[in-house]
């Protein structure tokens, strides 16, 4: 998702309390930027917030970050919340591609990634979010028992992400290729953006959930 360039977003990102900017320097401290000792939750590529938005409000007692690449993407996000600010959600403006200089050491209990960019060339497949690559650099900050959820409609990433952790040592913990008739895992379900568009189109939905080695 890519939303053409909106005059002023930076400016209204510089300024906003729900992000967290340079946050390099909080590396190991995240429980002290929320101010309580509750497990830290990330979304990534998490686009207009919708999906992390009602989770935190949902969890109280969980703080989540989500995080977004483009400025007029995250924009939408921050004019969603400011309606209804949450002291348990704060954003985070970057390429995830620094992702492992910004959490430390079993710092986040788990990671979402919902409907990720599919960079379809065999080139670009290292930017793929459920790449080795990508799980290589979440290894460094989930926690122990820590879990990664994946979601999307694309069957080839989705095959692609359950052969990339396999190649990376991760444990399938749960895996759905109907997500929304699957009785179990359907359970609790929060539909994002890209879940309530390409479900109503009628695509299938698939979700795995993998733990880390
Ligand atoms: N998760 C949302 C949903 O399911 O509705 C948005 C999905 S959209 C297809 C993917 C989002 O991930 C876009 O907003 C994109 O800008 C963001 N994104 C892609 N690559 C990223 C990266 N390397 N770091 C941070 N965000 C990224």
């Amino acid at each position: 998702m890519r939303l053409r360039n909106i005059t002023g977003s930076k400016d209204v990102i510089a300024q906003s309390p729900m992000v967290v900017h340079d946050p390099k320097q909080y590396k190991g401290n995240w429980q002290k930027v929320f101010e309580n000792s509750h497990p830290v939750r990330i979304e990534i590529g998490m686009g207009k917030g919708k999906f992390i938005f009602q989770l935190a409000k949902l969890n109280p007692e969980i703080n989540y970050i989500g995080i977004e690449k483009y400025s007029s993407v995250l924009l939408r996000a921050l004019q969603k919340m400011e309606q209804e600010p949450l002291p348990n959600l704060l954003f985070i403006r970057m390429d995830a591609e620094e992702i492992a200089e910004v959490f430390g050491n079993g710092e986040v209990d788990r990671i979402y990634l919902n409907f990720s960019d599919p960079w379809p060339k065999d080139r670009h497949a290292k930017r793929r979010l459920p790449s080795a690559a990508f799980l290589s650099r979440f290894q460094c900050f989930l926690r122990d028992e820590g879990i990664l959820e994946f979601k999307t409609d694309n069957e080839s990433l989705f095959r692609f992400g359950i052969e990339e952790a396999d190649r990376a040592g991760w444990k399938m913990v749960k895996v759905t290729y109907d997500l929304h008739n699957d009785e179990k895992m359907s359970v609790g379900n929060i539909m994002t953006e890209y879940e309530e568009k390409f479900s109503a189109f009628g695509n299938p939905i698939y979700k795995y959930i993998i733990k880390r080695p």
